[in-house]
């Protein structure tokens, strides 16, 4: 009998997980690293929403189980913040807590999936996708885009890819990894697109205020009137510096969402009551902290973006939102390394620099580089990237 389930041995790990271990281990081995690998903020969880913590690890109230799908005024604070950010409407009952967003992109998935349905995906995709897709045996189908369509895909593309199986469309903007951002006329089209025909709409939203030329990136859900078949996934960690604290949430119709809540009642049950708390803190109390995030986040994408756009053999489009850059090293690499993927390892091995290959989004050829990082960090990284490049 086989040990491992033939669905579990098919899975990938997440090759930025792998990536960040390993960038770990070699620090810890007294290299100095630098990581433009992870995607999340280097810095610390805002003073208030800690203080909110540590007030709630002191209530017996927060000791125990509590509802699977949330405490109510996070729901609520949730349904407000839905309101506000995403312009769409929704009742605290059609808002479920969970464990970081990936859950609510699990959650979607099992909620909306059935074997053989098809799933299509914008592509370069971030990794999570298809393989939680694929685990609950639907079939990701990506749609390419390209550094000349700006990295995104039309109603016209989709249309094309189009299928009596289609179930789902994958919407995330800004993009992990790409940081293109859809405008709000270009997400109604493919609202209206997906309305007309009948396919669900799963918008992951968890960088909507990452953005660098508006306040917030249109909500494709917020901009289509009338659009009853979306799941909007949402979290605290990107944008209040909260990734370790594992809070995230999805909306949605009632169904949707109790039958995601079914599905939590037994996998996980409530999230930890005390990251709840901090994020009602976060959601309900000043966003300074988040504009100045923001501003930083904007100065470091452009020296980063004009760092890498001075690279021989690298072409890179400006991110408009999100921390990441993608530039196409297919040119910079040729003769040299046989892929991207050889091309991260060894700069991480070699140069001490963590990135994440294109092969892990789908599109080989490509690097991502996250900018979260400080900006003394970005440009002796950069330096030892041209450095290696230049070799
Ligand atoms: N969606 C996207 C597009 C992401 O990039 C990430 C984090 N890398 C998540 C969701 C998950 O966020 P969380 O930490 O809340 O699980």
């Amino acid at each position: 009998m086989r040990r491992v389930s033939e669905r579990l041995a098919r899975l990938p790990g997440s090759v930025t997980m792998a990536i960040s271990g390993r960038a770990r281990q070699l620090t810890a081995e007294g290299r100095q690293v630098i990581s433009f690998g992870a995607g999340e903020p280097d810095f610390p969880t805002p003073e208030h929403i800690t203080a909110a913590a540590a007030r709630a690890a002191h209530d017996p109230a927060n000791h125990h189980y509590t509802s699977n799908a949330g405490l109510p005024p996070v729901r609520e604070a949730v349904a407000e913040y839905t309101r506000r950010f995403s312009g769409v409407e929704v009742d605290a009952s059609e808002v479920v807590i969970t464990n970081g967003a990936k859950q609510a992109v699990f959650q979607t998935f099992a909620a909306l999936v059935d074997p053989g349905d098809e799933v299509l995906m914008p592509s370069p995709y971030w990794v999570t996708y298809p393989a939680g897709i694929e685990l609950f045996g639907g079939v990701p189908v990506p749609i390419e885009t390209g550094v000349d369509a700006g990295f995104k895909v039309t109603a016209d593309d989709l249309e094309a890819a189009r299928t009596p199986k289609t179930k789902l469309l994958v919407f995330v903007s800004p993009s992990n990894p790409t940081g293109a951002v859809y405008t709000a006329d270009e997400a109604r089209a493919i609202g209206e697109w997906a309305m007309e025909n009948d396919v669900w709409v799963m918008a992951d939203e968890i960088y909507q205020r990452l953005v660098y030329f508006t306040d917030v990136a249109p909500s494709i859900a917020g901009v289509t009137p009338r659009m009853e078949n979306f799941v909007l996934v949402n979290g605290v960690a990107k944008s209040y510096a909260m990734t370790g604290w594992r809070v995230g949430w999805m909306v949605g119709p009632k169904d949707v969402i109790d039958a995601a809540e079914r599905h939590q009642s037994h996998a996980t049950s409530n999230v930890a009551n005390i990251a709840q708390c901090a994020a009602l803190a976060a959601l309900t109390g000043s966003q300074e902290t988040v504009d100045e995030m923001r501003r930083a986040f904007d100065s470091r994408r452009k020296l980063m973006f004009s760092l890498t756009s001075e690279i021989p053999g690298v072409t890179v489009s400006e991110p408009e939102g999100a921390f990441y850059l993608y530039p196409d090293v297919s040119e910079a690499i040729a003769g040299r390394f046989d892929s991207s993927a050889s091309l991260a390892s060894a700069l991480l091995e070699e140069a001490y620099v963590a990135v994440v290959p294109g092969e892990s989004f789908g599109t080989p050829g490509y690097i991502r580089l996250s900018y979260a990082t400080g900006e003394d960090e970005i440009r002796a990284g950069m330096e030892r990237i041209a450095g290696f490049l230049a070799r």
